[in-house]
Formats: structure tokens, C-alpha cells, sequence
């Protein structure tokens, strides 16, 4: 039994073919983790290189407290199952199952004992005796999970075991590897591409996409809050309908357009506090997305809804419990090619309509998803990332809400009205006494998402830690916050990211060697990073990181980013040379804008005129520049 920790895992195969990148999870003991996605986007890979069946191009891979990266697959108390089950055909299921604890030369009692287990387990002990090609394929795959779960392996991985079978066995084995895994008490990772499965196994579902991960959530959340329009079509069916169409803010509700018909609905403006303004001037085009469960043709649904479409029938697919309604929202669409204004409305098998009718379709508002048309991420995302508000900056002030925060010299505007973006990470809530009510704080994915009322609406802000109900007083980080005017950006917040190119170097230095208690002269090889103009020594350690990542030629010519944070450069004796153009003065803070080569950055504390800048070595992220890949 054990988690997983996968940190920044990259693959690049040797044909330049970037499967998987930059995969960050924490898997605990015992989890049910399934990857999902269409074929090629990088599960299987992901999958291959928790086994060691494929080499890991770069990032950290600890199975329980070990880096495994360099382990051998035999090594790391792991079983894989296979979907074409991988048996023995001259061998015996009990052979079968036995194989690995013979060549691991268990006691022949103790065998026994575990393949007769694993077998009641499975139900196959009646065909211990028999060979595979006696058997059928679900029978087949029970053997394959027979032969992984005698190792009493610390996690089990599973390859599509059961893409060989057909819907109805594989419906049956569905539950029963659910309930092998309750059973047995063994962190599980389970790679398919059917979104059924994943949902009905998985306690979390990583769904990838093209070498990326999309989202990493629960069945339930993933279905009810997906972050983007890939995760939203791809999990759930019939799949989530999906509309274009535009927003427009009119006071204190918002219209929703939809685009190549005639519907439009109109919103409270609360619904959208997530969204950011821009996306509500009636122009910026969206997808709306809306599953055939939020649309309602119940007559009393519709009579009581003030959010109501027009829906041109086409036909119907009968499904016994409930009936598939397709249709159109354009009067001229045809409903059955899938196009921005069809539709699909789940309804009771009662419901009453034909080909042809036109009728009022009521949508459940409270489900309506939004997705930007470009990115196509939600523009109302679960864990908000920025408070989007009206403001005015007056004789040194900033206002807005009825908040009033002095501003500190760094930030010089003149006096007017703007749009404030303040990142959800800027705020943070404490003390009491004070006017603001913190509503709600709920733990998303491990993060705290603290709604809380400033003046006549609710602002959000993302913390660490649980915040209490009640009065509470806010604190803004102002170096986060960016002011904009007319769509363009007046003050902008300061970079959180400092990034400098550099390489990687290598030289022969001559040393002082003890052996045998004398000293003598002799040639080591030390690496140093380069950084700018400034030679850093390099740990051993991160050297071998990047020589295995990149290679050992391509780690000493290519281009290498240096990323850090402006906490993380300090001014010393040595270091990378800079100028101090001027200082950024934040009141509680000071930063020095510095010149690096071509590069502006600003760097923690006080400084003027010429300095040098000394990195802390243990706090760099090192990128290689070429295909982006971070290796440290
Ligand atoms: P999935 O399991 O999601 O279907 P894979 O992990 O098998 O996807 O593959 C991810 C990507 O890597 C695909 O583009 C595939 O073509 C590519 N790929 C897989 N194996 C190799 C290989 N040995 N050499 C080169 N490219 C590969």
C-alpha cells in the first residue's frame, strides 16, 4: 500500500513526440485513480512510466517515500494488468497466476495460499486446472488480475483490461474490479478511454487530453464543474449541449444571447460575479454549455421558468426511462446534425411532442456552463482566479465597493474610474470587528475558496487555510493588483516570475583529494549554472537532473530558462550583474527594478545604482528553453 507523488513528469520519445507534459498529482494510499482521455493523449505513457516499462524524460516519481525514477519495474511493488490479458498459453491458470511468486522463489505453501485466495477472490478456482484457450476472455482477465494481486503489489496498474470484452462483461467486471479494489485495499490506477468506466471506478479521474492534463477531480465534480469545454463534451451522455453566443451586462442582470437563433435569456448579474467584465459587453463570444438534464420540457417547469427557449423538434430517441428529445433552437435548423444551435433534452418517457412541434424548452440557470470561445476555459471557473470590479482611484485612494485602501507610491495613476482586477491569492481575510462579511468558505481540491460580501456584492478570495463565518477584515496584497482603463492595462501588477536564460556548464577543476591520509592534486569534473554573466556552482544532483533529462550533449549547449521569484534574488558581493533603474515602494514592501541584460525584473529590497544579484540556487526552477520542459 502506497500513494503516488508525480511531480513536473515529462515524456518526450526519442522521435521528438512530447506525450506527456508537465503532470503534477498526489495520489493517497488507496485511491481509485483513473486517466482518462481519447486515444493518444498520454495515459497509457503515464501509466508505462509509473510501471518503468518507459523511461521518464524528466520530473520526480516517488512510489510511498522512494524516488523510483531509476528503479527497475521489478523493484517497485507495482502489478500491471494488460488488456490482452499477457497469460501464458502452455501454462496453467494456477501456473499462470503462480509464475511471478515462483521466480521470486516464494515457499511453495506460501503459494498455494495466495493463488487459492486470488482465485476465490476472482471466482476461477474451477479452472485452476485448465488452460487459458479453454477460457473465455472475461475469464481470462480475472487470471491477469489473479497473477497481479499475488504479489500483494503496493499499487496496481491497469492498461483498458477490459476493452477486449464485450458490453455486457465488461459492465460485469466494472464492479467487479470496484469491488476487488475495496477488497484488497491497494491504491489502484486505471487507464481507459470510456468515460463510463471512469466514472463509475474512479474516486478521482485525471482526463488528459494531447499530453496535457485537463482536470483532476472527483466523478461528481468533474460532471458538475468542468473547467473547461474538452471535459465538459467529453464526460457525460448524451454529450453537453453547447451553444455560441455572447453576454451583455444591463445593470444589475446579464442578457445571454445565443447566437444563429432568436433565443436569449436574461440572468441576475450575481450569477456572473466570477466572469471577468470583458466577457459581458454583448461581443466577446462564448460557448454556452448546457446538459440535456438542465433543459426541461415539464410543462409545469416551463410554466414556472422565467428562463425559456424556443425548441423546433426533430425527433426522439425512446429510452425506456427516459426520452432523448433532439431539436433545434434555430426555427430552420435541422436537430439532427450537431451544430451550435442543435439541442438534446432529456426528458420522461411521458413527454409529449412530435417531429416538427415547436415548444418551450425551460433552462435550468443554475447549470448553464461558460467557456471562452478562443481558450475555451470556463469563464466562471470553480477556484476564481481575479475579482473583477468598477473602481476609482481619488487623491491617493483606491475605491471601490465602499472600501477605500491608500495607495503606496509604487502605484501612480491619475485620478479616475477603472476596472480592478484583484487576484483571488491578494486577499486575505482575519481579525474581527470589521465590515466584512465572510459568507462562505468552502475546500475545493484542497484550497479554500472564501466568498465574502464588500459592499452590495460578493468577492472571492482563495486561501490556505479554513476561514470562519462572520466579520472579518481584508487585507489586498496592492503589488498583485492590476488596474485597467479603457481595455488597456495602466498599472500592472508586479511579475511574480523573474526569468533568466543561461546553460549549463562544465569544468575541470583542480582539487586537494585525501587518500590514505595524504593529499594530493586531482582533476574533478563540477558543473555550474550559468546565469547571465554569473557562474553559480551547481549540486551534483541537479547536474544529473538535467544531463538525464536533456542528454549529456544537449545538456551543455542548449538554451537553459532560470526561473525564480523576486524573493529569491538577493544583492551581494557576487552575482549577476545589474542596474537599478528605480524602486518600487508598496509601503509594507520596497522592490528594486533591476536591469538584467535585456531583462527587467524586480527584485526584493532596497538597491540603487549598479549591484550584483545573487540567486538562491535550491529555489531555482530550470526550463529547457527549446520544448519547454521544466526539469527542475
Ligand atoms: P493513449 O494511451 O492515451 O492512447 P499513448 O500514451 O499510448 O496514448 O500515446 C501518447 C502519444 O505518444 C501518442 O501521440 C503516441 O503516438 C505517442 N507514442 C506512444 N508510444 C510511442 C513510442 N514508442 N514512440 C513514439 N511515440 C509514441
Amino acid at each position: 500500500m502506497a500513494g503516488l507523488s508525480l511531480k513536473h513528469i515529462y515524456k518526450v520519445y526519442p522521435n521528438g513526440t512530447k506525450a506527456v507534459n508537465d503532470f503534477n498529482m498526489e495520489i493517497a494510499d488507496k485511491e481509485f485513480i483513473v486517466f482518462v482521455g481519447p486515444s493518444g493523449c498520454g495515459k497509457s505513457t503515464t501509466l508505462r512510466m509509473i510501471a518503468g516499462l518507459e523511461d521518464i524524460s524528466a520530473g520526480e516519481l516517488m512510489i510511498g517515500e522512494n524516488v523510483v525514477n531509476d528503479m527497475e519495474p521489478k523493484d517497485r511493488d507495482i502489478a500491471m494488468v494488460f488488456q490482452n490479458y499477457a497469460l501464458y498459453p502452455h501454462m496453467t491458470v494456477f501456473e499462470n497466476i503462480a509464475f511471478g511468486l515462483r521466480l521470486r522463489k516464494l515457499p511453495k505453501d506460501e503459494i498455494n495460499k495466495r493463488v487459492t485466495e486470488a482465485a476465490e477472490i476472482l471466482g476461477i478456482t474451477e479452472y485452476l486446472g485448465k488452460k487459458p484457450k479453454e477460457m473465455s476472455g472475461g475469464q481470462r482477465q480475472r487470471v491477469s488480475l489473479g497473477r497481479a494481486i499475488v504479489r500483494e503489489p503496493k499499487v496496481m496498474l491497469l492498461d483498458e483490461p477490459l476493452s477486449n470484452l464485450d458490453a455486457k462483461l465488461r459492465t460485469q467486471m466494472r464492479s467487479e474490479i470496484a469491488k476487488l479494489h475495496a477488497k484488497l485495499q491497494t491504491t489502484f490506477i486505471y487507464v481507459t478511454h470510456d468515460q463510463i468506466e471512469a466514472m463509475t471506478m474512479g474516486t478521482r479521474i485525471v482526463v488528459m487530453k494531447s499530453g496535457f492534463v485537463q482536470q483532476i477531480d472527483t466523478p461528481k465534480n468533474l460532471y458538475n464543474y468542468p473547467g473547461n469545454k474538452f471535459v465538459a463534451g467529453f464526460i457525460g451522455t448524451p454529450q453537453m449541449n453547447f451553444f455560441e453566443g455572447t453576454l451583455l451586462k444591463k445593470g444589475e442582470e446579464v442578457e445571454i444571447k445565443f447566437e444563429y437563433s432568436d433565443a436569449k435569456i436574461t440572468v441576475p448579474y450575481s450569477m456572473m460575479y466570477k466572469a471577468r467584465p470583458s466577457y459581458l459587453d454583448g461581443q466577446s463570444k462564448v460557448y454556452i454549455g448546457l446538459r440535456a438534464e438542465a433543459v426541461s420540457v415539464n410543462p409545469e417547469v416551463v410554466k414556472a421558468s422565467k428562463f425559456k427557449i424556443k425548441v423546433r423538434v426533430s425527433h426522439k430517441e425512446e429510452l425506456g426511462n427516459q426520452t432523448l428529445i433532439y431539436g433545434d433552437i434555430n426555427m430552420d435548423g435541422d436537430g439532427y446534425t450537431e451544430s451550435s444551435t442543435r439541442i438534446i433534452i432529456s426528458a420522461d418517457a411521458t413527454a409529449e411532442c412530435k417531429s416538427g412541434d415547436v415548444i418551450d424548452a425551460a433552462l435550468d440557470i443554475s447549470k448553464v456552463h461558460l467557456f471562452d470561445k478562443e481558450t475555451e476555459q470556463s469563464i466562471l471557473p470553480r477556484i476564481p482566479e481575479y475579482n473583477y470590479i468598477d473602481c476609482e482611484v481619488k487623491e491617493g485612494k483606491l475605491i471601490f465597493l465602499g472600501a477605500e485602501l491608500k495607495l503606496p507610491p509604487a502605484i501612480k495613476t491619475p485620478d479616475g474610474k477603472y476596472e480592478l482586477l484583484i487576484p483571488t491569492d491578494a486577499i486575505t481575510t482575519g481579525g474581527k470587528d470589521a465590515a466584512i462579511t465572510v459568507k462562505d468558505c468552502e475546500n475545493i481540491n484542497g484550497k479554500y475558496v472564501v466568498s465574502f460580501e464588500l459592499g452590495e456584492r460578493t468577492m472571492f478570495a482563495v486561501a490556505d487555510e479554513e476561514v470562519k463565518h462572520g466579520k472579518a477584515k481584508i487585507d489586498v496584497d496592492l503589488k498583485k493588483i492590476s488596474l485597467i482603463k479603457d481595455g488597456e492595462t495602466v498599472v500592472e501588477a508586479m511579475p511574480e516570475k523573474i526569468r533568466l536564460e543561461g546553460k549549463l556548464v562544465k569544468e575541470k577543476v583542480v582539487e586537494q583529494v585525501e587518500t590514505d591520509g595524504k593529499f594530493k592534486k586531482k582533476k574533478v569534473i563540477k558543473f555550474f549554472l550559468q546565469i547571465e554573466d554569473c557562474k553559480l556552482p551547481c549540486p551534483d544532483s541537479a547536474a544529473t537532473k538535467l544531463i538525464t533529462a536533456m542528454g549529456v550533449k544537449k545538456a551543455f549547449t542548449e538554451k537553459l530558462i532560470y526561473e525564480c521569484s523576486p524573493y529569491d534574488l538577493t544583492v551581494a558581493e557576487e552575482g549577476i550583474s545589474a542596474s537599478v533603474e528605480s524602486v518600487l515602494d508598496y509601503g509594507k514592501e520596497k522592490f528594486a527594478v533591476c536591469k538584467i541584460g535585456e531583462t527587467t525584473a524586480c527584485v526584493y529590497g532596497e538597491a540603487y545604482g549598479e549591484v550584483k544579484l545573487l540567486p538562491a540556487v535550491d529555489k531555482l526552477s530550470v526550463i529547457q528553453a527549446a520544448n519547454d520542459i521544466r526539469i527542475i
